[in-house]
C-alpha cells in the first residue's frame, strides 16, 4: 500500500460525487417514486449506519432476494459502505436452492421484498432445520416503496431502517481495494452453483470499462430490464451513478412494461439477454410505442443470433453485443464496432455484430488456448480452443471452494468453459460451450453456428441444437424449434419438420444437417434467460432409444 497518495478503489465513491456534483439531477424513478442523487446517498449512508447498528461488522454477507426495485439499487451501495458483502439471490430459485446460498454464504442479514415473502419463508424453514439457531440470518422485508402491501416477515422493515438512520455516515474504511464487495453465485447452468467474490478494486475497474466500452455519455436514462442480480446488473448499478444517470426501476419485465418505461421516462439504454429482443418483436400492437430516438441495448449472457440483431435494429433499438460470465465480474468483452463496418450490407453487420468482440479495457488479456497444449490458436477464424482471461475484473475466487477455484485458473489464466475462434482483425467469436460442441463422425459442429441459420428460417422464432447419440456416427445434431405465431402443434402449422431438414440442407454442410427436428411450444429457459441445453440433451437421449 502506497501511503502518501492511496484512495481504495471503490464504486461506492461513485455514489458520493454523485450527490455532491449531480445534487439536484433524477437518480431514480420507480413507478411515481422519484429520488435526486443528493436523497439516493442520504438514503444510502442511513441504511448502511442502521446495518453497522444491527452489529453487521466487515466482510459480514447481506443477502437479498428482491427484483429491481429501489432497495435493491441503495443496497449496492449501502451494504459496501457498511463494510459488508451484498449477496444478490436470483429471484427465480426455489426455496431449497435460496437455503443453500443462505447457508453457503453464512448471511449474517435476509432482505426480502414482499412479493417473495412465501418462497424466502419456505427457504428459512428449510435452512431451520439445516443450522444452529445462533446461524440464521436477521430477516427484514422491503414493501413496496410506492404502493405498500403491508406483506411482512421477520420484525424490521426496510425504510424503518432508512429513517432511524443516520445520514451523516462515514463509509467504513477498506482495509485494501481488494477486499470483496459482493458475493454472486452462479445460474449452474453447467455445473452446481458457486459463489464469485468480487473485490472493491474489480467491481470499480469492470463499471468504468464498461462505461467505456459502452459509450455509455453522461446522463444516460437507464431502464432496468437485466435484473440487478445478475453480477449486479453487469455493474450498471455503479456505472449508472458514475455517469450522473438517472434509473428507471421496474418490477416486471413484460413488453409492456418495457415499453410503457421507454415512453413514460425517454429512455436512452438498457441491458437484456438476446431473449427480451423476442419479447420486444412479438408485442401486442397496444403494448407497443413508437421509439423516438435510438435507444442503446448492451445485450449479452447467450449468443444473439444474427436474424435478430437485424430484426431488433429497425424497431430503433441500437445493439451492442458484448461476452462474460459471473467469474468475469459480467461482460469481459465487448464488440466494438467500427466506422468502416457501417457501408456494409445489412447481413454482414450483423454477423459481424454477433461475434464477442475484443476485451474491455480492465482485461489485461483474452486469448483462445488449445486446451491440451495450452498454446494460443492462430487468429484465421476457423481454429478452436477454449477462451481464456485474465485481468483486474477476473474474480477473486469462488467462495469457501479452493479447490474449484485452483481447478478454474492455470498460469493465471482463467479457463472459462467456452470454446471460441480469433478471427485475423483480432475479434473473438463463440463457437460453443465446451459441453454443447456436438462431435459427430469425428468433426466438432458449433451448434451456435447451426442455431444461426435455423434462426433465418421465417416460421421460426427459437432454436436451440443439441447432440444426440447416433450408433454410427457417435453423436448427431439434434435441432429443438419453436414456431412463430404460437401454432406450434405440428398439425397446424404451415411449415413441416422435413421442410426445416430441406431448408438446413440447402444452408449448411451436409454433416451438419440436424438429423431431428422437434417442434416445442417455448424452449426451456433459467432465470437469466439462458436456454438449458442439458434438458434438452435428456430429451435427445430419449429419441435414440425410441
Ligand atoms: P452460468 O455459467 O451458470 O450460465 P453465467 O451467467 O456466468 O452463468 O454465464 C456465462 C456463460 O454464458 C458464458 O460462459 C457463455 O457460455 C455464455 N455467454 C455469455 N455471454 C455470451 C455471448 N455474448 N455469446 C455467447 N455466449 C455467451
Amino acid at each position: 500500500k502506497c501511503e502518501a497518495n492511496y484512495a481504495a478503489l471503490t464504486p461506492t465513491t461513485f455514489l458520493k460525487r454523485a450527490a455532491a456534483f449531480y445534487a439536484n439531477r433524477t437518480s431514480l424513478i420507480y413507478e411515481g417514486t422519484r429520488f435526486k442523487w443528493r436523497q439516493t446517498y442520504d438514503r444510502c449512508s442511513r441504511l448502511a449506519s442502521s446495518l453497522v447498528c444491527l452489529n453487521i461488522v466487515k466482510h459480514d454477507v447481506v443477502s437479498v432476494l428482491a427484483p429491481n426495485v429501489p432497495a435493491m439499487y441503495e443496497m449496492h451501495f449501502a451494504v459496501p459502505m457498511a463494510g459488508a458483502v451484498l449477496n444478490t439471490i436470483n429471484t427465480r430459485l426455489d426455496a431449497k436452492n435460496i437455503a443453500s446460498i443462505l447457508k453457503h454464504s453464512g448471511a449474517k442479514v435476509f432482505f426480502v421484498d414482499c412479493q417473495f415473502v412465501p418462497v424466502a419463508r419456505e427457504a428459512l424453514k428449510i435452512l431451520m432445520n439445516n443450522s444452529e439457531p445462533s446461524m440464521m440470518p436477521l430477516v427484514i422485508v422491503i414493501d413496496d416503496i410506492d404502493s405498500p402491501t403491508g406483506v411482512r416477515l421477520g420484525e424490521l422493515e426496510y425504510e424503518q431502517l432508512i429513517h432511524k438512520g443516520n445520514p451523516g455516515f462515514t463509509s467504513v474504511e477498506l482495509d485494501d481495494e481488494w477486499d470483496p464487495i459482493a458475493l454472486n453465485y452462479t445460474s449452474g447452468t453447467t455445473s452446481e452453483p458457486k459463489g464469485v467474490v468480487y473485490s472493491h478494486r474489480g467491481a470499480y475497474l469492470s463499471t468504468l470499462s464498461l462505461i467505456l466500452g459502452w459509450e455509455m455519455g453522461s446522463e444516460p436514462v437507464y431502464l432496468w430490464t437485466l435484473p440487478m442480480f445478475h453480477c449486479n446488473g453487469w455493474t450498471f448499478t455503479w456505472g449508472v451513478a458514475a455517469r450522473g444517470g438517472t434509473n428507471v426501476c421496474l418490477r416486471n419485465t413484460t413488453a409492456y412494461d418495457i415499453y410503457r418505461n421507454i415512453k413514460r421516462h425517454q429512455v436512452t439504454h438498457m441491458c437484456c439477454a438476446p431473449i427480451i429482443f423476442n419479447i420486444l418483436l412479438e408485442a401486442k400492437p397496444h403494448e407497443r410505442c413508437e421509439i423516438v430516438s435510438p435507444i442503446q441495448i448492451l445485450t449479452g449472457g447467450a449468443p444473439p443470433p444474427a436474424p435478430l440483431l437485424e430484426k431488433i435494429e429497425p424497431l430503433g433499438f441500437k445493439v451492442t453485443h458484448a461476452y462474460g460470465l459471473t467469474e468475469a465480474t459480467g461482460p469481459a468483452l465487448v464488440c466494438e464496432w467500427q466506422a468502416k463496418w457501417n457501408k456494409l450490407p445489412k447481413e454482414e453487420q450483423s454477423n459481424l455484430k454477433a461475434r464477442q468482440g475484443i476485451s474491455i479495457l480492465t482485461l489485461a488479456d483474452v486469448d483462445v488456448k488449445d486446451s491440451e497444449t495450452m498454446e494460443s490458436v492462430p487468429h484465421d477464424g476457423k481454429t478452436m480452443g477454449e477462451i481464456v482471461l485474465r485481468g483486474s475484473s477476473i474474480m477473486k475466487g469462488y467462495f469457501k471452494d479452493p479447490k474449484a477455484t485452483n481447478k478454474a485458473f492455470k498460469n493465471g489464466w482463467f479457463f472459462t468453459g467456452d470454446v471460441g475462434v480469433i478471427h485475423p482483425d483480432g475479434y473473438l467469436e463463440i463457437k460453443d460451450r465446451s459441453k454443447d460442441v456436438i462431435i459427430s463422425g469425428g468433426e466438432n459442429i458449433s451448434s451456435v453456428e447451426l442455431e444461426t441459420v435455423l434462426y433465418r428460417h421465417p416460421n421460426i422464432l427459437e432454436a436451440a441444437v443439441v447432440a444426440m447419440p447416433h450408433p454410427r456416427w457417435g453423436e448427431t445434431p439434434c435441432a429443438f424449434v419453436a414456431l412463430r405465431n404460437k401454432s406450434n402443434n405440428d398439425s397446424n402449422v404451415k411449415v413441416s419438420k422435413s421442410d426445416i431438414i430441406s431448408y438446413c440442407r440447402k444452408n449448411l454442410p451436409h454433416f451438419m444437417v440436424p438429423k431431428r427436428v422437434e417442434f416445442v411450444p417455448e424452449l426451456p429457459k433459467n432465470s437469466t434467460g439462458k436456454i438449458l441445453k442439458f434438458e434438452l440433451r435428456e430429451r435427445a437421449k430419449a429419441f435414440e432409444q425410441v
